[in-house]
């Protein structure tokens, strides 16, 4: 198929991300992808900025994760988890089990980040219908978060930047708190607190858990906070024995410079999510973790079953290459690498920092934001960035890069230089 056919059929026929079917937004056909580097069929290389949204952490085509791929596939690639088990699934639940603190002990695997939050939504309820207090079936959130576009997970978005007002007649309405206002890094103050405080005291009977991104919010706004923020929610669940909910499904596996964002905290939840990079991004898993308290109750009530359970939960190929991203990970100097990332994106995007336009810039780990003062035009500066050779979709206000740890030191110097001088390019000619 050449590549006007193929856009062609695409443009008529495929829904991408939040995109219209009338208007879409201009889409760039991919021939393969290896290492950090995206071949479009055209023919040009474009070093790779997002890592497919924070999944491909060990970038793609990797021999290591291609092997694990096919010497499962040449297993199994699928069989239900109703009644059956296997190594893959087991295996990989034990590598989690041993990275996140000891008291996460139970697993269970779904096949997508917004489905391991609508799973860990449903532990939390069905934990407090069986500890005989089915009235704490509310969560409390943070403004700014998000946690994925079900609706049970749309339903803790931010209800500005998410779908809150498009939905509002058929979703939960749950308590949000205002977004962590202490930067990372920045000295703590209690007034910090006082929102959250508040609203959980006052409604702690209805209030089943609390949810949130750990330190880093992602896709509702990629805000970094203070770990002290989490480490006095956790005395205040405790004090309101309420149930703490850890989305690490975007900060998981090293991204923030921690292995897990709660570690900044040393603060440690009662449920926790992951996705994302959790197979190196080669394909869909999640998986929910929770406490033996939590599943010990939940399994005591009535019913006596977590009530969820996917057709492709627990996939042999995705928890086969899962486990070998995990072991791939931990085999690299993946901390140093990210240090080294996160020192080389501060050293090019914070000057931007001083052009007009720029409300913000801000580093952590292997993730760089620039803020802009008004929304961006995605398919201009995308075609620029195209253009010059790297891949780079910004959103609403900020322009981002989260590049695979893998990434070489020049070819990040490239992929930040490029974006500060195409951002500052724009906003010179305020084309916005
Ligand atoms: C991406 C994301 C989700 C949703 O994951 P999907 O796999 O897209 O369903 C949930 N929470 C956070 C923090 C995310 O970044």
């Amino acid at each position: 198929m050449n590549d006007n056919d193929l856009l062609t059929f695409d443009r008529e026929h495929l829904w991408h991300p939040y995109t219209s079917m009338r208007d879409p937004l201009p889409v760039y056909p991919v021939k393969s992808a290896s290492g950090v580097r995206i071949q479009l069929t055209d023919g040009r290389e474009l070093i790779d900025g997002m890592s497919s949204w924070w999944a491909a952490i060990h970038g793609y085509n990797h021999p290591v994760l291609n092997l694990a791929v096919t010497e499962q596939l040449a297993k199994m690639s699928h069989v239900m988890f109703g009644g059956l088990t296997h190594e893959p699934a087991v295996e990989l639940a034990k590598r989690l089990i041993l990275l996140t603190p000891p008291s996460l002990t139970k697993v269970f695997f779904a096949d997508s980040g917004s489905v391991a939050v609508e799973a860990a939504i449903k532990m939390a309820l069905q934990y407090w219908r069986a500890a005989g207090k089915p009235k704490r079936n509310r969560l409390l959130t943070v403004r700014s978060g998000y946690h994925g576009d079900t609706s049970g997970a749309m339903s803790v978005c931010d209800p500005v930047t998410g779908m809150h007002s498009l939905f509002s007649d058929i979703l939960v309405q749950h308590l949000f708190a205002e977004s962590p206002r202490c930067r990372f890094g920045c000295d703590w103050n209690e007034n910090y607190m006082t929102d959250l405080k508040e609203k959980l005291y006052k409604n702690k009977d209805s209030i089943a858990a609390v949810i949130l991104e750990p330190v880093v919010q992602g896709a509702g706004g990629m805000k970094f906070y203070s770990p002290r923020y989490l480490q006095r929610l956790r005395e205040l669940c405790y004090e309101t024995k309420t149930l703490l909910l850890f989305d690490e499904i975007a900060t998981g596996f090293g991204r923030t410079g921690r292995l897990f964002a709660m570690e900044y905290a040393g603060v440690v939840p009662d449920i926790i999510c992951f996705g994302k990079a959790l197979t190196g991004g080669y394909m869909t898993l999640s998986a929910v973790m929770c406490t033996d308290h939590v599943a010990e109750t939940i399994s005591d009530g009535h019913p006596s079953q977590l009530m969820h359970g996917p057709t492709f939960m627990a996939n042999p190929l995705a928890c086969a290459v899962a486990g070998a991203s995990i072991d791939l990970l931990l085999a690299t100097d993946w901390q140093e690498q990210v240090q080294k990332i996160e020192s080389i994106l501060k050293e090019v995007l914070i000057p931007v920092s001083e052009c007009s336009g720029v409300a913000d810039v801000r580093v952590l780990g292997a993730i760089g934001v620039i803020e802009t003062t008004k929304p961006v035009d995605v398919a201009a500066l995308q075609k620029r960035f195209v253009e010059s050779g790297v891949w780079v979709r910004p959103f609403g206000q900020l322009i981002y890069l989260m590049p695979p740890f893998i990434i070489e030191e020049s070819d990040l110097r490239y992929l930040g230089k490029t974006v500060a001088n195409i951002t500052e390019e724009w906003l010179q000619q305020s084309l916005f």
